[in-house]
């Protein structure tokens, strides 16, 4: 079913490019299969386990070389030709019946930003379909929403990662990049260090205050030391009053939750809180940063303008030397919420439901405005529509989404289920047609890092006889769906300038980058509104994107979680990241350094909690939650609360930890509740 490539066949020579994974993107060298670091300013020429091992994607066994298609309940190899009509066929058929929308598109943040904008394109205009979104959804979605909210954009650090090699003070709350993207720990060597985690996680470790919040209480500690700052005296009013609005409403509440009422809630002790706000408050350059620990929860939006609030009362945002931003996970993570594959938007960061976006993307693509579609389905609603026909480009949905066993069922009753990928993950197992497409270094392509920065990651090796780039593919399904050709280009460059002028005079305007100019090395970050523009490292310095300038303060107030632990359920479960895995695990499960590190789903637990529970260190313990239960062998770890455990996400099957997750969903972002659901620990019969 699938042929490994030969690493001598793949070798074109030595390529600068980047690492395939996080969206830290850290430079490397490509020499076949060969990765040697390269400085570049994210990573400084560190790279994690997983990016030292990249390469052995590219020729492994596990890599997808044949379109497949299901005969008889079984996948079997098949022409190109053949699948692509099967597919155009089938979606015809079922438009046909039931409707534009019965067909969806759901995409992924590890997409370039070519593949998320044809993408996006593709379904408004070749399917006609609204119903379109990405599992960005389920990763950033709250940290968009708050930041839009606040500041009028969305890019999660607004400065160059190696400014905060200049900060006095850190605060990073929700966040373990010392196990998630590790060369980013350098750029925190000299502030000192305050980490919000409910666990002692590889990150707290390093920091110089540790503040270990109950689970989705994160909005309570907020305002604690919101309250702490105001009531020490160090509210900056001058910076208030000249740059934003709103505050005295979020004083009312604050007022409410002083440091001793906040320890009752959180379990932090309030003289810590006092301390953050004092390091934060005394710091000469100082900085907040978040990430999915405090943005994957029902009230995920609200939480995040809780720190935001505090950044604000600091005086932070905007501020050379300081700020506010939020650390961006997937590779492609915030390109790919810019460019139209979300289930609002259009490109350049436009609204679908705007006329004038309508009419101006309209106009890029030739075609009348009101023939395009309005907003459809967020992730998880989307997948749990069940619609008749999806097509999912690059996410392992089975693996990712919340309430996972729920989101198989709703799946299995799909009538086309087409996935293209590189390998053979858990969805694409499922499906009724398999696309082998292109990966990292077989294609060139832009990436939007972390800091908003526009990368160009160029074709390094040769690709497999039998794969073809997701281009390829949209064009190829796009004329058989009766679009003219030219509308789809399949040439990267081609369909990256289409962007530019998609994307220009909007929010991320692109319109000045260039393949040339990325080729020549400029750093980039958007907005580029121009050719002659030299991009925008540090946004909001003259003013916030809001019209007026001014930042927003947002009245907020601490709810809980939506699922509190009770007799039945009396343990919360969180899930997050390893240092040997990326996301659902389907590629570096593949990597057999990465699967001898970590080859299985463990739970950590407090040795008192495993012991009243039955269990010791090494057992096999039922994690169940009121959704599913997972197998998982017990890690004994003093450092973690009493009532918490933990569990990674990477693992398929009868070990995916989003059998147990709520899919709450935040009424703002539409992010489900990944963080924090009540379970008990039982044992295995
Ligand atoms: S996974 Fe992230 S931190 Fe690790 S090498 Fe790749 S880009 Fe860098």
């Amino acid at each position: 079913m699938t042929i490994a490539a030969s690493p001598s066949s793949l070798r074109t020579g030595t390529v600068d490019t980047h690492c395939p994974y996080c969206a830290l993107q850290c430079g490397m060298r490509l020499t076949g299969t060969e990765i040697e670091p390269r400085d570049f300013p994210t990573n400084r020429g560190g790279l994690c386990q997983k990016g030292w091992t990249a390469a052995a994607l590219l020729d492994s066994p596990g890599r997808l070389t044949q379109p497949l298609v299901k005969v008889d309940g079984e996948l079997r190899p098949a022409g190109w030709d053949r699948a692509l009509d099967l597919v155009a066929n089938r979606v015809i058929e079922l438009q046909a019946r039931h409707g534009a929308d019965a067909v969806a598109v759901f995409g992924g943040g590890g997409l370039t930003n070519e593949k998320a904008y044809l993408l996006g394109k593709f379904a408004r205009v070749a399917l006609g379909t609204s119903q379109i979104d990405y599992n960005g959804r389920f990763c950033m979605s709250s940290a968009a929403a708050a930041g839009t909210r606040a500041f009028g954009m969305d890019r999660g650090l607004p400065f160059p990662v190696e400014d905060l090699r200049d900060a006095d003070a850190v605060l990073l709350v929700g966040g373990n990049p010392a196990e998630t993207m590790p060369p980013f720990t350098q750029h925190l060597r000299d502030a000192e260090l305050i980490v919000v985690d409910p666990r002692r996680s590889a990150t707290a470790e390093l920091a110089n205050l540790h503040l270990q919040p109950a689970p989705g209480t994160d909005l309570a500690l907020a305002l604690g030391i919101l309250h702490a700052v105001v009531a020490d005296g160090h509210l900056r009013r001058d910076y208030l009053a000249a740059r934003t609005t709103g505050f005295d409403e979020v004083w009312r509440i604050a007022a409410t939750w002083w440091p001793e009422r906040v320890e009752r809630v959180t379990g932090v002790a309030a003289a810590d809180q006092r301390a953050a706000a004092t390091m934060l408050a005394t710091a000469g350059n100082a900085y907040v940063l978040t990430a999915r620990g405090t943005e994957q929860h029902a009230r995920g939006t609200d939480m995040v303008s809780a720190w935001i609030n505090l950044a604000l009362a600091l005086g932070l945002p905007g501020k050379p030397g300081s700020g506010f931003g939020c650390l961006t996970g997937q590779g492609n993570g915030q390109g790919g919420r810019e460019h139209g594959q979300k289930a609002d938007q259009l490109p350049g960061y436009r609204r679908l439901d705007d006329p004038a976006a309508r009419a101006h993307v309209a106009a890029v693509w030739g075609v009348d405005p009101d023939s395009l579609p309005g907003p459809g389905r967020s992730a998880y609603e989307l997948l749990d529509s069940a619609p008749k026909g999806l097509l999912v480009f690059g996410s392992n949905v089975l693996v990712s989404a919340p309430n996972a066993a729920r989101i198989a069922s709703r799946l299995s009753e799909v009538e086309l289920l087409v996935v293209a990928d590189v390998v053979m993950s858990e969805t694409a197992a499922t499906a009724d047609v398999v696309l082998p497409v292109t990966q990292w270094a077989e294609e060139d392509g832009t990436m939007t890092n972390l800091e908003g920065r526009i990368l160009l990651r160029r074709k390094a090796v040769t690709a497999p006889p039998g794969v073809r780039t997701d281009l390829a593919v949209l064009r190829g399904l796009a004329t058989r769906l009766g679009q003219p050709e030219e509308r789809f280009p399949e040439d990267e460059e081609r369909v990256f300038d289409e962007l530019r002028r998609a994307s220009a005079g909007g929010i991320a305007d692109y319109a000045g980058v260039s393949y040339d100019r990325l080729r020549d090395g400029e750093a980039l970050h958007w907005p580029v509104p121009s050719v002659d523009h030299p991009g925008t490292p540090r946004a909001f310095l003259d003013g916030f994107a809001h019209p007026g300038g001014l930042a927003r303060f947002a009245a907020v107030d601490h709810s809980g979680p939506a699922e509190p632990p009770d007799d039945e359920f009396p343990l919360q479960a969180t899930t997050g990241r390893v240092l040997a895995h990326y996301q659902s695990g389907a590629q570096t499960r593949l990597v057999p350094e990465l699967m001898a590190a970590v080859p299985e789903l463990y739970v950590e637990v407090h040795p008192d909690t495993a012991t009243r529970a039955g269990f010791a260190d090494g057992d096999v313990t039922d994690v169940v939650s009121r959704r599913g239960t997972v197998r998982a062998r017990v890690r004994c770890v003093p450092t973690i609360r009493v009532d918490l455990v933990f569990l990674p996400f990477h693992f398929p099957g009868d070990e995916r930890a989003n059998l147990l997750t709520n899919p709450a969903l935040d009424p703002t972002s539409r992010m489900p509740e990944f963080k924090v659901c009540a379970v008990r620990l039982e044992a295995v019969t």
